[in-house]
Protein backbone atom coordinates (compact mmCIF):
# COMPACT_ATOMS: atom_id res chain seq x y z
CA UNK A 1 0.00 0.00 0.00
CA UNK A 2 2.85 2.55 0.99
CA UNK A 3 4.61 1.83 -2.34
CA UNK A 4 1.18 2.05 -4.03
CA UNK A 5 1.20 5.52 -2.45
CA UNK A 6 4.25 6.58 -3.08
CA UNK A 7 4.37 5.71 -7.07
CA UNK A 8 1.08 7.35 -6.97
CA UNK A 9 2.64 11.06 -5.52
CA UNK A 10 5.43 10.40 -8.19
CA UNK A 11 8.72 8.75 -8.80
CA UNK A 12 11.00 11.40 -7.10
CA UNK A 13 8.94 10.63 -3.74
CA UNK A 14 10.68 7.38 -3.93
CA UNK A 15 13.59 8.43 -2.95
CA UNK A 16 12.95 10.25 -0.09
CA UNK A 17 10.17 7.11 0.91
CA UNK A 18 11.21 7.15 4.68
CA UNK A 19 9.15 5.00 7.56
CA UNK A 20 7.76 7.86 8.99
CA UNK A 21 6.32 9.04 5.43
CA UNK A 22 5.01 5.33 5.63
CA UNK A 23 3.39 5.63 8.98
CA UNK A 24 1.39 9.39 7.90
CA UNK A 25 0.09 7.95 4.65
CA UNK A 26 -1.04 4.85 6.65
CA UNK A 27 -2.80 6.78 9.18
CA UNK A 28 -4.41 8.58 6.36
CA UNK A 29 -5.64 5.68 4.60
CA UNK A 30 -6.88 4.49 7.94
CA UNK A 31 -8.54 7.67 8.61
CA UNK A 32 -10.07 7.64 5.33
CA UNK A 33 -11.79 4.37 5.87
CA UNK A 34 -12.90 4.98 9.25
CA UNK A 35 -14.81 8.10 7.85
CA UNK A 36 -16.07 6.29 4.83
CA UNK A 37 -17.33 3.63 7.29
CA UNK A 38 -19.08 6.22 9.87
CA UNK A 39 -20.99 7.95 6.41
CA UNK A 40 -22.43 4.50 5.70
CA UNK A 41 -23.71 4.04 9.32
CA UNK A 42 -24.46 7.78 9.41
CA UNK A 43 -21.95 8.84 12.16
CA UNK A 44 -21.54 12.34 11.28
CA UNK A 45 -24.27 14.61 12.21
CA UNK A 46 -24.81 18.60 11.05
CA UNK A 47 -24.88 21.53 13.50
CA UNK A 48 -26.51 24.43 12.78
CA UNK A 49 -25.41 28.03 13.25
CA UNK A 50 -27.77 30.43 12.30
CA UNK A 51 -27.42 33.93 10.58
CA UNK A 52 -28.83 36.90 12.05
CA UNK A 53 -30.02 40.35 10.90
CA UNK A 54 -27.71 42.17 12.69
CA UNK A 55 -30.03 45.08 13.31
CA UNK A 56 -33.47 43.14 14.10
CA UNK A 57 -32.65 39.88 15.12
CA UNK A 58 -34.39 38.36 12.64
CA UNK A 59 -33.18 35.25 11.79
CA UNK A 60 -32.05 34.62 8.18
CA UNK A 61 -30.60 31.50 7.59
CA UNK A 62 -28.97 28.29 9.05
CA UNK A 63 -25.37 27.07 8.16
CA UNK A 64 -24.75 23.67 8.39
CA UNK A 65 -21.65 22.62 9.93
CA UNK A 66 -20.53 18.79 10.05
CA UNK A 67 -19.66 17.27 13.05
CA UNK A 68 -18.37 13.47 13.53
CA UNK A 69 -18.81 12.17 16.77
CA UNK A 70 -16.22 9.94 17.81
CA UNK A 71 -16.33 6.66 20.10
CA UNK A 72 -14.09 8.14 22.73
CA UNK A 73 -16.80 11.07 22.90
CA UNK A 74 -15.04 14.19 21.54
CA UNK A 75 -17.13 15.84 18.42
CA UNK A 76 -14.45 16.38 15.84
CA UNK A 77 -14.85 19.67 14.04
CA UNK A 78 -13.42 19.30 10.26
CA UNK A 79 -10.21 20.86 11.10
CA UNK A 80 -9.34 17.52 12.15
CA UNK A 81 -9.88 15.61 9.21
CA UNK A 82 -10.03 17.49 6.25
CA UNK A 83 -7.01 17.83 5.33
CA UNK A 84 -6.74 14.17 4.97
CA UNK A 85 -10.73 13.45 3.73
CA UNK A 86 -9.63 16.29 0.78
CA UNK A 87 -7.03 14.53 -0.92
CA UNK A 88 -9.71 11.91 -2.27
CA UNK A 89 -12.23 14.03 -4.36
CA UNK A 90 -14.75 11.03 -4.44
CA UNK A 91 -14.63 11.13 -0.66
CA UNK A 92 -15.35 14.80 -0.73
CA UNK A 93 -18.25 14.38 -3.05
CA UNK A 94 -19.76 11.88 -0.56
CA UNK A 95 -19.04 13.98 2.38
CA UNK A 96 -20.68 16.48 0.58
CA UNK A 97 -23.65 14.50 -0.76
CA UNK A 98 -24.03 13.30 2.98
CA UNK A 99 -24.65 16.75 4.01
CA UNK A 100 -27.00 17.41 1.27
CA UNK A 101 -29.16 15.02 2.47
CA UNK A 102 -29.02 15.65 5.72
CA UNK A 103 -29.46 19.64 5.33
CA UNK A 104 -32.73 18.30 3.24
CA UNK A 105 -33.79 16.17 6.39
CA UNK A 106 -33.59 19.01 8.77
CA UNK A 107 -35.52 21.72 6.32
CA UNK A 108 -38.38 18.98 6.10
CA UNK A 109 -37.93 18.66 10.12
CA UNK A 110 -38.23 22.47 10.99
CA UNK A 111 -41.27 22.83 8.40
CA UNK A 112 -42.64 20.41 10.73
CA UNK A 113 -42.30 22.70 13.44
CA UNK A 114 -43.47 25.34 11.58
CA UNK A 115 -39.85 27.07 11.27
CA UNK A 116 -39.41 28.41 7.75
CA UNK A 117 -35.92 28.94 7.26
CA UNK A 118 -33.01 28.42 4.29
CA UNK A 119 -30.42 26.16 5.18
CA UNK A 120 -26.71 27.04 3.73
CA UNK A 121 -24.10 24.03 3.11
CA UNK A 122 -20.54 24.54 2.43
CA UNK A 123 -19.62 22.81 -1.14
CA UNK A 124 -16.09 21.93 -1.83
CA UNK A 125 -14.36 23.41 -4.88
CA UNK A 126 -13.55 20.19 -5.67
CA UNK A 127 -17.07 18.98 -5.78
CA UNK A 128 -18.19 21.52 -7.61
CA UNK A 129 -16.05 21.57 -10.34
CA UNK A 130 -16.73 17.26 -10.40
CA UNK A 131 -18.58 16.37 -13.88
CA UNK A 132 -21.75 15.07 -11.50
CA UNK A 133 -21.85 18.04 -9.45
CA UNK A 134 -25.28 19.18 -11.25
CA UNK A 135 -26.79 16.13 -11.53
CA UNK A 136 -25.83 15.32 -7.96
CA UNK A 137 -28.09 19.00 -7.04
CA UNK A 138 -30.65 18.03 -9.19
CA UNK A 139 -30.84 14.36 -7.45
CA UNK A 140 -31.10 16.10 -4.18
CA UNK A 141 -34.11 18.67 -5.23
CA UNK A 142 -35.68 15.91 -6.91
CA UNK A 143 -36.51 14.26 -3.68
CA UNK A 144 -37.82 17.50 -2.42
CA UNK A 145 -39.20 19.84 -4.88
CA UNK A 146 -39.77 23.05 -3.70
CA UNK A 147 -36.98 22.24 -1.69
CA UNK A 148 -34.39 24.94 -3.77
CA UNK A 149 -35.76 28.42 -2.25
CA UNK A 150 -34.69 26.96 1.01
CA UNK A 151 -31.08 25.61 -0.02
CA UNK A 152 -27.90 28.03 -0.20
CA UNK A 153 -24.51 26.84 -1.17
CA UNK A 154 -21.28 28.09 0.08
CA UNK A 155 -18.60 28.03 -1.72
CA UNK A 156 -14.83 28.93 0.01
CA UNK A 157 -12.60 30.95 -2.41
CA UNK A 158 -9.64 30.33 -0.31
CA UNK A 159 -10.07 26.36 -1.51
CA UNK A 160 -8.11 26.68 -4.88
CA UNK A 161 -10.82 27.02 -8.41
CA UNK A 162 -8.47 25.93 -11.22
CA UNK A 163 -11.18 26.47 -13.57
CA UNK A 164 -12.68 30.06 -12.47
CA UNK A 165 -14.82 30.46 -16.28
CA UNK A 166 -16.19 26.40 -15.43
CA UNK A 167 -16.91 27.19 -11.62
CA UNK A 168 -19.32 30.38 -13.17
CA UNK A 169 -20.77 28.36 -15.30
CA UNK A 170 -21.88 25.35 -12.99
CA UNK A 171 -23.02 28.35 -10.93
CA UNK A 172 -25.11 30.06 -12.63
CA UNK A 173 -26.70 26.84 -13.75
CA UNK A 174 -27.30 26.59 -9.47
CA UNK A 175 -28.79 30.11 -9.49
CA UNK A 176 -31.04 28.63 -12.20
CA UNK A 177 -32.46 25.81 -10.39
CA UNK A 178 -32.99 28.34 -7.92
CA UNK A 179 -30.02 28.31 -5.33
CA UNK A 180 -28.99 31.18 -3.59
CA UNK A 181 -24.84 30.93 -3.37
CA UNK A 182 -22.69 32.50 -1.04
CA UNK A 183 -18.67 33.33 -1.23
CA UNK A 184 -17.90 32.14 1.90
CA UNK A 185 -14.21 33.32 3.81
CA UNK A 186 -14.79 36.24 0.89
CA UNK A 187 -11.19 38.93 1.63
CA UNK A 188 -8.61 35.28 2.48
CA UNK A 189 -8.40 34.08 -0.96
CA UNK A 190 -5.68 35.70 -3.26
CA UNK A 191 -7.87 35.89 -6.19
CA UNK A 192 -11.12 37.51 -3.69
CA UNK A 193 -11.55 40.27 -6.53
CA UNK A 194 -11.12 38.41 -9.38
CA UNK A 195 -13.83 35.54 -7.55
CA UNK A 196 -16.51 38.53 -7.46
CA UNK A 197 -16.01 39.65 -10.73
CA UNK A 198 -16.10 35.84 -12.28
CA UNK A 199 -18.82 34.07 -10.36
CA UNK A 200 -22.32 34.46 -9.89
CA UNK A 201 -23.38 35.12 -6.31
CA UNK A 202 -25.79 36.69 -4.05
CA UNK A 203 -24.26 36.69 -0.68
CA UNK A 204 -20.55 37.87 0.41
CA UNK A 205 -19.74 35.95 4.10
CA UNK A 206 -16.78 38.47 4.95
CA UNK A 207 -13.84 36.31 7.00
CA UNK A 208 -13.74 36.03 10.60
CA UNK A 209 -10.00 37.00 10.47
CA UNK A 210 -11.37 40.48 9.52
CA UNK A 211 -13.44 40.84 11.92
CA UNK A 212 -11.97 39.48 14.87
CA UNK A 213 -9.59 42.74 15.07
CA UNK A 214 -11.66 45.36 13.16
CA UNK A 215 -11.84 47.01 16.58
CA UNK A 216 -8.66 47.60 16.72
CA UNK A 217 -6.70 47.00 13.53
CA UNK A 218 -7.16 50.10 11.13
CA UNK A 219 -5.78 47.95 8.06
CA UNK A 220 -9.30 45.13 9.42
CA UNK A 221 -11.23 47.53 9.45
CA UNK A 222 -10.64 49.36 6.51
CA UNK A 223 -10.81 45.78 4.27
CA UNK A 224 -14.31 44.99 6.23
CA UNK A 225 -15.21 48.65 5.15
CA UNK A 226 -14.35 47.92 1.19
CA UNK A 227 -15.88 44.73 0.74
CA UNK A 228 -19.15 46.38 2.30
CA UNK A 229 -19.20 48.87 -0.04
CA UNK A 230 -18.14 46.86 -3.15
CA UNK A 231 -20.92 44.80 -1.91
CA UNK A 232 -23.34 48.06 -2.02
CA UNK A 233 -22.60 48.48 -5.30
CA UNK A 234 -23.13 45.20 -6.34
CA UNK A 235 -26.87 44.78 -4.75
CA UNK A 236 -24.75 41.48 -2.63
CA UNK A 237 -26.36 40.57 0.79
CA UNK A 238 -23.45 40.60 3.59
CA UNK A 239 -22.75 38.13 6.50
CA UNK A 240 -19.82 38.75 8.70
CA UNK A 241 -18.35 35.22 9.89
CA UNK A 242 -16.96 35.22 13.73
CA UNK A 243 -18.91 37.72 15.50
CA UNK A 244 -17.57 37.06 18.75
CA UNK A 245 -18.07 40.71 20.66
CA UNK A 246 -21.65 42.79 20.60
CA UNK A 247 -19.49 45.75 19.91
CA UNK A 248 -18.18 43.90 16.82
CA UNK A 249 -21.68 43.64 15.40
CA UNK A 250 -22.20 47.42 15.84
CA UNK A 251 -19.53 48.75 13.93
CA UNK A 252 -20.35 46.18 11.20
CA UNK A 253 -23.93 47.59 11.31
CA UNK A 254 -22.44 51.31 11.02
CA UNK A 255 -20.68 49.85 7.89
CA UNK A 256 -23.80 48.90 6.30
CA UNK A 257 -23.47 44.88 6.80
CA UNK A 258 -26.53 43.56 7.24
CA UNK A 259 -26.51 39.97 9.05
CA UNK A 260 -24.00 38.60 11.11
CA UNK A 261 -22.96 34.89 12.72
CA UNK A 262 -20.50 34.26 15.42
CA UNK A 263 -20.59 33.01 19.23
CA UNK A 264 -21.98 36.54 20.21
CA UNK A 265 -25.01 35.06 18.60
CA UNK A 266 -24.67 31.09 19.11
CA UNK A 267 -22.28 28.82 18.62
CA UNK A 268 -23.11 25.96 16.04
CA UNK A 269 -25.38 23.29 17.91
CA UNK A 270 -27.93 20.24 17.19
CA UNK A 271 -30.63 20.60 15.45
CA UNK A 272 -33.11 20.13 18.56
CA UNK A 273 -30.75 22.91 20.20
CA UNK A 274 -31.06 25.13 17.69
CA UNK A 275 -35.14 25.35 17.66
CA UNK A 276 -34.85 25.79 21.62
CA UNK A 277 -32.23 28.62 20.76
CA UNK A 278 -34.41 29.93 18.27
CA UNK A 279 -37.67 29.94 21.02
CA UNK A 280 -35.22 32.17 23.58
CA UNK A 281 -33.04 34.35 21.14
CA UNK A 282 -32.93 38.25 22.25
CA UNK A 283 -30.18 40.26 20.77
CA UNK A 284 -27.82 40.79 23.04
CA UNK A 285 -28.65 44.20 25.18
CA UNK A 286 -26.11 46.33 23.03
CA UNK A 287 -28.17 45.74 19.86
CA UNK A 288 -30.77 46.48 21.05
CA UNK A 289 -30.21 49.73 22.94
CA UNK A 290 -28.37 51.41 19.95
CA UNK A 291 -30.48 52.20 17.53
CA UNK A 292 -29.00 51.63 14.07
CA UNK A 293 -27.29 54.50 12.29
CA UNK A 294 -29.75 54.75 9.91
CA UNK A 295 -32.78 54.97 12.17
CA UNK A 296 -31.06 57.08 14.28
P1 LIG B 1 -16.85 28.06 7.31
O1 LIG B 1 -17.83 27.62 6.29
O2 LIG B 1 -16.22 29.40 7.14
O3 LIG B 1 -17.60 27.94 8.68
C1 LIG B 1 -17.43 28.82 9.76
C2 LIG B 1 -16.50 28.23 10.80
O4 LIG B 1 -16.26 29.20 11.83
C3 LIG B 1 -17.08 27.02 11.51
O5 LIG B 1 -16.00 26.16 11.85
C4 LIG B 1 -17.68 27.65 12.77
O6 LIG B 1 -17.82 26.72 13.84
C5 LIG B 1 -16.65 28.68 13.09
N1 LIG B 1 -17.18 29.81 13.84
C6 LIG B 1 -18.44 30.28 13.85
N2 LIG B 1 -18.57 31.36 14.65
C7 LIG B 1 -17.35 31.60 15.16
C8 LIG B 1 -16.82 32.60 16.06
O7 LIG B 1 -17.51 33.49 16.54
N3 LIG B 1 -15.47 32.52 16.33
C9 LIG B 1 -14.69 31.57 15.81
N4 LIG B 1 -13.38 31.57 16.14
N5 LIG B 1 -15.15 30.59 14.98
C10 LIG B 1 -16.45 30.63 14.65
P2 LIG B 1 -16.06 24.59 11.57
O8 LIG B 1 -17.43 24.06 11.84
O9 LIG B 1 -14.91 23.99 12.30
O10 LIG B 1 -15.82 24.47 10.01
C11 LIG B 1 -14.62 24.85 9.42
C12 LIG B 1 -14.73 24.85 7.92
O11 LIG B 1 -14.91 23.53 7.41
C13 LIG B 1 -15.93 25.62 7.41
O12 LIG B 1 -15.63 27.01 7.40
C14 LIG B 1 -16.14 25.03 6.04
O13 LIG B 1 -15.26 25.60 5.10
C15 LIG B 1 -15.73 23.58 6.27
N6 LIG B 1 -16.95 22.78 6.50
C16 LIG B 1 -17.69 22.65 7.62
N7 LIG B 1 -18.72 21.81 7.44
C17 LIG B 1 -18.64 21.40 6.14
C18 LIG B 1 -19.44 20.53 5.31
O14 LIG B 1 -20.46 19.98 5.74
N8 LIG B 1 -19.04 20.36 4.00
C19 LIG B 1 -17.94 20.99 3.50
N9 LIG B 1 -17.61 20.77 2.21
N10 LIG B 1 -17.19 21.82 4.24
C20 LIG B 1 -17.52 22.02 5.54
MG1 LIG C 1 -19.35 28.33 5.34
MG1 LIG D 1 -16.71 31.00 6.26
MG1 LIG E 1 -14.22 30.81 7.70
Amino acid sequence: LALYEAKRLGKNLYRFFTPALEERLLNQYRLQHEFIAALREHIPVLYFQPQVDITTGHLRSLEALLRWPRADGQIWAPGAYFPVIEQDTDLMRRLDLYVLDQARAAIRHLAGEGIRVPIAVNIHSRHLLHPDFLKDIQTVLKEDPGIASSLEIEITESSELPDLALAGEILGECHALGLAIALDDFGTGYASLNYLQKLPCDILKIDKSFVSDMGEDPRDFAIVSGILTAARVLHLTTVAEGIEQPEQGLLLRDLGCQYGQGYAISKPLPLDAVVHWLHGWRPPDLWRRRPAAADA
